[in-house]
């Protein structure tokens, strides 16, 4: 029986590996925190194209202020480098250089106003990147860390199944066979005696089978669940049974 028991013991480490490595795969906490990266980058983009509309706004009233220096210089030299002898279109002339100057003003201060703002906006960008770049930072760890895990996992798991196809080749064919039966109706293939009991189906096991269970080369089975029974003094193994 030792060997089917070493081998049950494999299966039920493979088993917790594999749980502990989908566990891992599935790990809400990550999950979560990924979402709020992506929460994140979304709000990065909705900041950068904020500021790309102050530029393209900031751009107009350049383009503005360049056309309207030119006008201005117009006006400027057909006053001041012809001679005008018609008062009437001199005084339009002026009143239009005096305009276009309170224009030129009220757009110089626009552009001011849109450099400040501009400014803020990349500061608090770049405050946010900050922020970004250190949680970023703290979740690729728990990525990867998550992930090498997994690698170790998969590598124990690979290795202790080598290990039971090994442990299966040295086991009686009949025996092997009437353990993957009952594995595959029970899953839980044995179950140990304690105080004259089954301890999984709780239910009594008569004294010749207790007799018979103190075998260790012996396979007694419960009259209840069928699992195999066996007492504790009867393992001759310790928890690892590949050693
Ligand atoms: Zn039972």
């Amino acid at each position: 029986m030792d060997i089917l028991k070493r081998i049950d013991k494999g299966y039920i480490l493979v088993e917790k590996a594999k749980s502990k490595a989908s566990e891992i795969s599935n790990d809400i906490h990550l999950i979560e925190l990924e979402k709020k990266i992506n929460r994140l980058k979304e709000k990065e983009a909705c900041m950068r194209s904020r500021i790309d509309f102050e530029r393209n706004k900031l751009m107009e009233k350049e383009n503005q202020l360049a056309d309207l220096d030119k006008r201005l210089l117009n006006i400027v030299e057909e006053i001041y480098e012809t001679e005008i002898t018609d008062k009437d279109k001199l005084e339009v002339l002026k009143k239009m250089e005096s305009e276009m100057k309170s224009q030129r003003e009220e757009i110089q201060n626009l552009i001011l106003e849109d450099f400040t703002k501009i400014d803020r906006y990349i500061n608090d960008l770049n405050l946010f990147k900050y922020r970004y770049n250190t949680f970023e930072e703290r979740v690729s760890k728990i990525r990867i860390a998550n992930y090498e895990k997994i690698i170790y996992l998969d590598e124990k798991i690979k290795s202790m199944e080598k290990k039971i196809r090994k442990l299966r080749k040295m086991a009686e064919p009949e025996l092997l066979k009437m353990y993957d039966r009952k594995r595959e109706v029970c899953k839980i293939v044995f179950s140990k005696i304690e105080d004259k009991t089954c301890s999984l189906c709780k239910s009594e096991v008569p004294e010749p089978i207790l007799l018979n269970a103190c075998d260790s080369k012996k396979i007694v089975e419960c009259g209840n669940c069928k699992r195999i029974l066996f007492m504790e003094e009867t393992l001759k193994y310790d928890d690892n049974p590949f050693q």
